[in-house]
């Protein structure tokens, strides 16, 4: 059975694979009236111009210090091996140890 939503905008039931949905959750039976929405909508979701919700969070990272230099060092990722940035010296990673769980 096809699901069917109702336009937010002139309530005419559309079929959902065809409604256009706007980003806030609404869906509407043609272009013209999610465009409508899209201009009016005070949603964070529906505001072109809101940043805050497409921010990426980087992890900031794994610091070590080198056994032979006592250089502080910083990884950006787990890795299996690092390389001191002072002496160039290698080692293996033990256990990564996370200070915020
Ligand atoms: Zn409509
Ligand atoms: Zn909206
Ligand atoms: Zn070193």
């Amino acid at each position: 059975m096809e699901i069917q939503v109702n336009c937010a905008e002139c309530d005419t039931p559309v079929a959902k694979v065809a409604a256009w949905a706007s980003l806030c959750g609404e869906f509407f039976c043609s272009e013209e009236h999610w465009s409508m929405h899209m201009q009016n909508c005070s949603a964070p979701e529906c505001d072109p111009d809101n940043d805050e919700m497409t921010v990426n969070l980087i992890a900031s990272g794994y610091d070590w210090t080198c056994p032979g230099c006592s250089t502080k060092n910083h990884e950006i990722e787990v890795v299996a091996e690092v390389c001191c940035s002072k002496c160039k010296a290698e080692f293996l990673v033990g256990d990564t140890i996370h200070a915020y769980p």
